[in-house]
C-alpha cells in the first residue's frame, strides 16, 4: 500500500510504501522534544507527555516526488541524529542516522497526515513507548517495547545492508555517504536554549 507523505504547505510531497511492516513508537526523549521546539511547533508535534509519534522504516521505502530541495536538516549535537524537516513550513519529516550505511528513518507523524486514512489503519498501533524517563506531566507513560524495537531496526538495517538496498536512500546523495542537505549543527548555547523550553 502506498501512503502519502506531505509537508503542511504541500511543497514537499512523496510516498511511503510497506508501512504495514514499519515499527510505530512513541519517543519521549529530550532530543525529540527539543527538535519539536526547534521547529517552533511543539503543540502539533508532541503529545501531552512530550511524546513524538514515530514510524520507523527503511529509507528505500520513501520517495519524494515534489520539493525535495525544501528538505533541510539539523543535528542537535555534533554526534546526534540527522533530523529532517521541510524548510518551507517547518513540518518535521523524520530522523536518520548520520551514515547511509545504516538504513533507518523514523518518520514523524505530522508528514504522514494528509491521507484520510488514520495512521493506525496503515501502520497499526504504537508498539513501544521509549525514553519515558524524560516524559512530561505527573502521570508518566509506561515504558514498553524498547528491546524488540531495537531488534527490529537492527534486523532491518542488516537485511538492507546484505541485499544492497541500503543504497536507495532519498536523504543521501547517490553513491556517496553525504546527506542531500548540509545539516545545521547546533552549538551548545542553541541546544541549551531549546532544552530550557522543555
Ligand atoms: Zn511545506
Ligand atoms: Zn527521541
Amino acid at each position: 500500500m502506498i501512503h502519502p507523505i506531505q509537508c503542511e504547505c504541500g511543497c514537499v510531497q512523496g510516498t511511503a510504501v510497506a508501512l504495514n511492516q514499519a515499527t510505530r513508537i512513541t519517543c519521549f526523549c529530550k532530543d525529540c522534544q527539543a527538535f519539536a521546539h526547534f521547529l517552533g511547533n511543539s503543540n502539533a508535534i508532541l503529545d501531552d507527555n512530550g511524546g513524538t509519534d514515530i514510524v520507523q522504516t527503511s529509507p528505500k521505502n520513501i520517495t519524494f516526488s515534489q520539493g525535495p530541495e525544501n528538505l533541510a536538516c539539523v543535528r542537535l549535537t555534533e554526534k546526534g541524529m540527522i533530523r529532517w524537516y521541510a524548510s518551507c513550513c517547518k513540518t518535521p519529516i523524520g530522523n536518520t542516522l548520520p551514515s547511509r550505511n545504516f538504513s533507518f528513518i523514523g518518520l514523524i507523524h505530522n508528514c504522514l497526515n494528509p491521507s484520510d486514512i488514520p495512521l493506525h489503519k496503515v501502520v497499526g498501533e504504537t508498539c513501544a513507548q521509549v525514553n519515558t524517563g524524560s516524559a512530561k506531566g505527573d502521570s508518566k507513560p509506561k515504558s514498553f517495547g524498547t528491546l524488540p524495537t531495537i531488534g527490529r531496526n537492527i534486523l532491518r538495517m542488516l537485511k538492507d545492508r546484505i541485499n544492497g538496498s541500503y543504497q536507495q536512500n532519498p536523504f543521501f546523495l547517490p553513491g556517496v555517504d553525504e546527506p542531500i542537505a548540509v545539516p545545521k549543527i547546533l552549538d551548545e548555547a542553541e541546544y541549551e536554549s531549546l532544552e530550557s523550553l522543555l
